[in-house]
């Protein structure tokens, strides 16, 4: 290697354990932190949106990303958990009379599988659990045969953006799939689209396909996520009411939108909220109607919930709240929307966000479905031996109090598909992962740790209203959740708490002279 290869970064003596330093190699971003003694360097992007690895929290080797909570080992540069999928990028480093030299990339590369095994896997689903679950098998070194299947026409893709970014018109296309064709065609992961499971059996160790054809496993992952909840009145399957689970369904709201000017939004959850906030971005008028009161007051509480729902009125939402809709009438174009109290809105077309079901229809028969979802235990396994289930249908006993808990995010989908593929190979791990989700509307971002169940009091830190915030959430004196705007290492410290069981009373949580993540870290 020629040493005009290395580049001299800083000092030695600048770099103090536990801190992290960026620093320029070439045109690259370098992120330098002392671990144990050794100076490491990797790159600064986080590989899922590229965002400053520096500006989250560095936890001994590991470092979480602040926007979207992905963890990479910064000893060597492997991702530890998405929502990143790739590694980071790794730089020598030597240290010579004192400065800091760091030498020529070494790119990030997806491990190779060796030899053979006479194994299929078949992934079922190729959503946030279903891809994780089968990147990760190969990643640990799986040889066999692995089959991932979707009802879609699309191979994996960027599922939370279809609300956000894709619909505003920020992010092109071409952004969305989760990995390139060549990609699966090197891992040897064949994905099945357009083809629909319709039944399981466990002891035949079968899938049927819709036509006909019984695939044959030795393992199997169920992860089919959630189907779209309709809504039981007059006019909501009809021409220009759509609901938002797919790429085509999303592709098929842009095209409406770009004929329309308004559109009436019927519910106000996370999605029917990004959805309010990007297709205003677009320049439509956004009508949202809700039998709520106020939207998310529930799972954050009224003053969040206030933060959030003015920041949409400033930017142009109408709210309809505490009311419901008696029918939906009029063609694409030009639909109208019947309020139970008589009002009339109108809308070149609708949408419906009342929330999902989980997909496990095809399961009527295998006996392995409770309270609508997938129980299994806490490797992932249902009932029946080899068979397994990661994301919105899985039951899953929940990190924090152990309860059967079924959540709909993509970050614990993403985990729970990693863990279920280890827990394939014969991992006896438990999966005490605290559940993470994040949402982005009108310009914010707000990420969530932890339950997302029920809490009787609540603390701040920081300023709510100037969208500088930890909210934490309290179940009988203890912390079982935060949600936070604009402060993500702190939030990052919380979820540490909560997953390592570290109590946090109110008035430590909302005193800011207390340093959360050194409390993590020591
Ligand atoms: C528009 C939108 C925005 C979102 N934004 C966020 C967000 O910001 N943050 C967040 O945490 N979460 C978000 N979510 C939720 C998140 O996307 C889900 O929790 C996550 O995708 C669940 O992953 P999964 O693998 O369980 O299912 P999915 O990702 O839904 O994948 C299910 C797969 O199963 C396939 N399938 C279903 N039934 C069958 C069958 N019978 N046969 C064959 N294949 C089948 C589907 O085609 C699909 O490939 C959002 C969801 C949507 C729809």
């Amino acid at each position: 290697m020629a040493d005009s290869a290395w580049q001299k970064v800083c000092r030695d003596d600048d770099l103090v354990e536990g801190v992290s330093r960026v620093v320029k190699a070439g045109d690259d971003d370098v992120l330098l932190v002392r671990v144990e003694g050794t100076v490491r360097a990797v790159g600064n992007k986080c590989p899922h949106y590229e965002c400053p690895l520096n500006e989250g929290a560095l936890l001994g080797r590991v470092v979480v990303c602040k926007c979207h909570d992905a963890r990479f080992d910064v000893t060597t540069g492997r991702m530890i958990s998405p929502p990143a999928l790739n590694d980071l990028p790794v730089y020598p480093v030597r240290i010579e009379d004192g400065d800091v030299m760091v030498g020529p990339v070494e790119k990030a590369r997806f491990p190779k599988t060796e030899g053979t095994d006479p194994r299929t896997f078949l992934i079922v689903g190729a959503g946030a659990a279903g891809n994780a679950a089968a990147e990760t098998l190969r990643r640990e070194g799986f040889a066999g045969r692995i089959v991932m299947i979707t009802a879609e026409s699309d191979p994996p893709y960027d599922r939370p953006n279809l609300s956000k970014e894709f619909m505003s018109g920020k992010a092109k296309p071409e952004w969305m799939p989760l990995r390139s064709a060549k990609f699966y065609q090197n891992q040897k992961i064949e994905v099945l689209t357009n083809t629909k499971v319709t039944a399981l059996d466990p002891r035949k160790k079968t899938v049927t396909l819709a036509a006909g054809v019984e695939m044959p496993f030795d393992k199997v992952l169920l992860a089919t996520g959630g189907a779209p909840r309709s809504l039981p009145i007059p006019g909501a399957d009809g021409e220009g009411c759509f609901n938002l689970r797919s790429f085509a369904d999303a592709r098929a709201i842009m095209e409406a939108a770009a004929a329309a000017k308004r559109v009436v939004l019927i519910g106000a959850g996370f999605i029917g909220m990004e959805l309010a906030s990007s297709l205003g971005e677009r320049g439509l008028a956004v009508n949202v109607v809700a039998p709520e009161a106020l939207p998310f007051a529930q799972l954050v509480g009224e003053r969040v919930a206030t933060y959030l729902r003015k920041r949409h009125e400033e930017k142009g939402v109408a709210f309809h709240l505490g009311a419901t809709v008696r029918q939906i009438s009029g063609s694409r174009g030009a639909k109208a929307v019947f309020l139970a109290d008589g009002t009339r809105l109108e809308a070149g077309f609708v949408i419906l966000g009342t929330g999902v079901l989980p997909a496990v229809g095809f399961l009527a028969a295998a006996d392995l479905v409770k309270d609508g979802g997938v129980p299994v235990n806490e490797r992932l396994e249902t009932a029946a031996p080899g068979v397994y289930a990661a994301g919105d249908i899985a039951i899953v006993p929940d990190a924090i109090d152990g309860k059967g808990t079924r959540i709909e995010h993509w970050v614990v989908a993403e985990r729970q598909g990693q863990h279920a593929a280890r827990a394939m190979l014969g991992s006896a791990a438990r999966y005490d992962e605290v559940p993470f989700f994040w949402t982005r509307q009108t310009g914010i971002s707000l990420k969530h740790v932890g339950s997302t169940g029920a809490w009787d009091a609540l603390a701040f830190r920081g300023d709510v209203e100037a969208g500088k915030f930890v909210a934490g959430y309290y179940r009988k004196g203890t912390l079982v959740a935060a949600a936070g705007v604009g402060l993500p290492t702190e939030l990052t410290a919380v979820e540490l708490m909560l997953r390592r069981k570290i109590t946090l009373p109110a008035e430590t949580l909302s005193d800011q002279g207390v340093d959360l993540l050194a409390r993590v870290r020591g």
